[in-house]
């Protein structure tokens, strides 16, 4: 095929061109059959680059599979980062890692795999690219299907095993108008909207023709959703406003607010009460106001209505209120699913239960934030999604050599963190232990011992050598000279 000369051997039509309908186009990924090949490669194909799928990504045997890697995005994210970028303490390149380092040992394809048909091994895909044909093309849709569906060409690929690891999307609560205004923070191209938005804020308030109460309300930054993430990002947000924003803009500062709200009584509900309370001592004593039991009825620009408090004006709003169903998974049907959460059922050694016979399907596994165990689900955290990734490692490897893995599952709970801000964490690790140990000896740490942890945790767990240079240099960098205040 001329026009994908690298695919030669890879793509394969599965049906001829039809000139005169270029949309409707499909290509059939399919492994170029070798007479003298001693042994079929399997295609094992990976759906996502997140936590779950860039994992497994990085571990599985590519000499042994043929391993091709569906996602939207090129690279992987480092999201326990993402809040440190958000305000400019690492830069963005320090959270990511890129897809093709693995090319040409894996085929990558950036594209939404839109359905999967299980009986025929087959996946339906849209490039997630702009379109390739002359029609309109419009980049802000291109999270629409529908859009997708009609100004692009879908291709179809074949897999011999199938890894779904598309993660979650940002729960909403079909809240009226928190798509449209809010920011979310799941992706660094997030983070970078929210950077660039905070930089405005400031920008705008500066301007010498507003009056005080506009800068008052330009500078409320408000974020909804008390658990690690919206806990994260008001702390670094703090970090910013009491340093940098000082240094860069001295007469705003005081016109500066943070507050946090959430619907239920507590924040950081998966964390000990004892940590709770520090947290919400140290947010009080550092200004970050913390508004418990409140109920965002809807967004309009700039506005949030809140049924205890009524219209709050906000130049900034961040919206982290939990996980929604991937509109995959919401869509998949054959498999069975947790009817709350819509996660895919799997059974202990992370294969997908097909819903009419009950069974596990012997070739396809789910992981990460879009799957679930029927009993005692475990969090929807990297932590587990990774967990799982190293699982099906071994597995498929195992497999590979003709001997079966049959070891089930098992996540070994290493503790949760969060940073609070002001250089201080929390660290907590006793719902791991068994009752009577839950105040053993570093099973719940605070503040600058807890943010050792944290910092010394993130550093471990980056990926490659580069970001394990960038990560501590930019810290260091921009503890020594303050964070870049460059709008772009
Ligand atoms: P993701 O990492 O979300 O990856 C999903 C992948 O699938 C992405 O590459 C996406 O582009 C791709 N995809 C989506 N739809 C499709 C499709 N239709 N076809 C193909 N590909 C698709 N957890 C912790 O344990 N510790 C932390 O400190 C922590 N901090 C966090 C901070 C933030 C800001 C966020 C957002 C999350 C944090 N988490 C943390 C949670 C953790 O990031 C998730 O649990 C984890 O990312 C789940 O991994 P995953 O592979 O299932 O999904």
């Amino acid at each position: 095929m001329s026009t994908f000369p690298s695919m030669q051997g890879l793509l394969n039509h599965s049906s001829s061109l039809n000139a005169s309908s270029f949309r409707a186009a499909r290509f059939c990924i399919a492994r170029k059959f070798s007479s003298t090949a001693a042994r079929e490669k399997q295609r094992v194909v990976i759906l996502g680059s997140g936590w779950g799928g860039y994992g497994l990504l990085r571990g599985i045997d590519k000499k042994r599979y043929d391993v091709v890697v569906i996602s939207p995005t090129t690279y992987f994210n480092f999201t326990p980062l993402l809040a440190s970028t958000a305000v400019g303490t690492l830069e963005f390149r320090t959270a990511i890692e890129p897809v093709r380092r693995y090319v040409p040992a894996a085929v990558y394809y950036q594209a939404w795999c839109d359905n999967i048909d299980f009986s025929r091994k087959t996946l339906t895909c849209m490039p997630a690219t702009r379109p390739i044909t002359r029609e309109a093309s419009d980049p802000t849709k291109v999270d629409d299907p529908n859009y997708r569906a009609s100004a692009n060409i879908p291709f179809t690929a074949r897999y011999d095993k199938l890894i779904i690891a598309v993660g979650a999307y940002s729960q909403t609560f079909n809240i009226p108008g928190v798509k449209e205004h809010a920011y979310f923070l799941k992706d660094v191209k997030d983070a970078r909207r929210i950077r660039s938005r905070i930089l405005e804020c400031f920008e705008q308030a500066n301007q010498p023709v507003i009056s005080d109460v506009e800068r008052r309300n330009l500078l409320n930054f408000c974020v909804v959703g008390g658990g690690p993430t919206g806990v994260e990002f008001a702390a670094e947000l703090h970090d910013l406003l009491q340093t940098d924003v000082r240094t860069h803009y001295p007469d705003l500062a005081r016109f500066t607010n943070i507050t946090l709200y959430d619907v239920a009584d507590s924040i950081l509900s998966s964390f000990d009460q004892s940590l709770v309370k520090y947290t919400e001592k140290m947010f009080s004593r550092e200004g970050v106001h913390i508004l418990t039991n409140h109920h965002v009825e809807r967004v309009e620009a700039g506005k949030l209505f809140i049924r205890e408090k009524g219209e709050v004006p906000f130049g900034l709003l961040v919206w982290s209120t939990g996980l929604a169903p991937n509109p995959l998974v919401s869509a998949m049907s054959g498999v069975k699913k947790n009817p709350k959460t819509q996660s895919v059922i799997t059974n202990d050694q992370l294969n997908v239960i097909m819903q009419e016979t009950n069974e596990p399907n012997p070739d396809v596994w789910a992981i990460g934030d879009a799957a679930t165990f029927e009993e005692a689900p475990l969090p929807a955290t990297a932590q587990v999604a990774s967990q799982k990734a190293h699982y099906m490692i071994t597995k498929l490897n195992t497999l590979a050599k003709d001997k079966d893995h049959c070891e089930p599952f098992e996540f070994h709970n290493q503790g949760s963190l969060a940073y609070i801000g002001n250089w201080n964490a929390i660290y907590d690790r006793s719902s791991t232990l068994p009752e009577g140990e839950k105040d053993k000896f570093m099973s719940k740490e605070t503040g600058r011992v807890a943010w050792l942890l944290w910092r010394s945790a993130y550093f471990t767990m980056t990926l490659s050598w580069r970001n394990k240079i960038l990560v501590p240099t930019y810290w260091f960098l921009n503890w020594m000279f303050g964070r870049d205040m460059t709008r772009f």
